[in-house]
């Protein structure tokens, strides 16, 4: 038993069978992990193993970690990552996850954690090496896919725009011309969304996304996946931006269950 339990673990992540009772959380839990195609699920699966593998998940204020907060939050996470050649969130130890919208101070960790200032936003946080998650939020964010909202997308774009050591609203685009497209197209969406806002006009991106260039990728990460048609519509440099970073076309993907017009 021992022994075979080893082998198990001896095999890398891509070469172990996703369980089964991991497969009906995501089928219950992450509707954007059921519209994509047969190939791209099975490369969340390993980034799912993979993640889970090397990341440690800790309930705090008395919530209970279990497999569909795991498996929940790490398949989300790793939609971020598909097609894309690079490593499973290198600098990210720790996902703490709270039942509803926490508190600053926390026992489990040194000091206040920080807390974004929105208050749609609470529920989130970031630290270098550590997510901090609320499970209602987690939860409202992950039921409906087409509202634009969802606090893991949101604090994973995070992490990925840190992984340069910068958190500067552009995440590792490996070439110089991706950086200059990047700043262009962003920099100019960015302007033009806290124009607006302060004109007091109507704007289609969330107005969060104003508060600085970290919170716009973020905000639009969100948007990319979750109303990818009226982004593509309205903004499509800024939606052939994002698709070249995700090498994804989120337009495309389609409900199960629904019909395409
Ligand atoms: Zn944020």
């Amino acid at each position: 038993m021992f022994r075979l339990f080893k082998r198990w673990l001896g095999r890398s992540p891509e070469s172990r069978p996703f369980p089964p009772e991991w497969s009906e959380i995501l089928d219950q839990n992450v509707p954007l992990a059921q519209m994509l195609s047969e190939t791209d699920r099975r490369e969340l699966e390993r980034l799912i193993l993979a993640f889970i593998e090397d990341k440690h998940f800790e309930g705090a204020g008395g919530f209970e970690m279990n497999d569909e907060v795991r498996v929940t939050i790490a398949a989300q996470a790793c939609i971020l990552l598909l097609h894309r050649d690079t490593a499973v969130y290198p600098d990210l130890d720790t996902i703490v996850v709270y039942p509803s919208t926490y508190v600053a101070r926390t026992k489990s960790f040194d000091g206040p954690v920080v807390i974004e200032g929105d208050v749609a936003r609470l529920g989130e946080s970031w630290e270098r090496g550590l997510v901090v998650l609320a499970w209602d939020a987690v939860r409202r964010g992950t039921s409906n896919v087409r509202d634009g909202h969802n606090v893991v997308l949101h604090e994973f774009a995070h992490q990925l725009d840190q992984e340069d050591g910068t958190m500067d609203g552009a995440p590792d685009l490996g070439s110089r011309a991706r950086y200059a497209t990047w700043a262009h197209v962003l920099g100019e969406e960015y302007a033009d969304l806290v124009e607006r806002l302060h004109a007091g006009r109507r704007a289609d991106i969330d107005a969060y996304g104003a508060t600085s260039p970290p919170e716009f990728f973020a905000v639009v990460t969100e948007m990319f996946f979750e109303k990818p048609a009226q982004l593509r519509a309205r903004h499509p440099e800024l939606y052939a931006t994002l698709a070249d970073f995700y090498q994804q076309d989120p337009e495309s993907f389609v409900l199960p269950g629904s019909r395409t017009p």
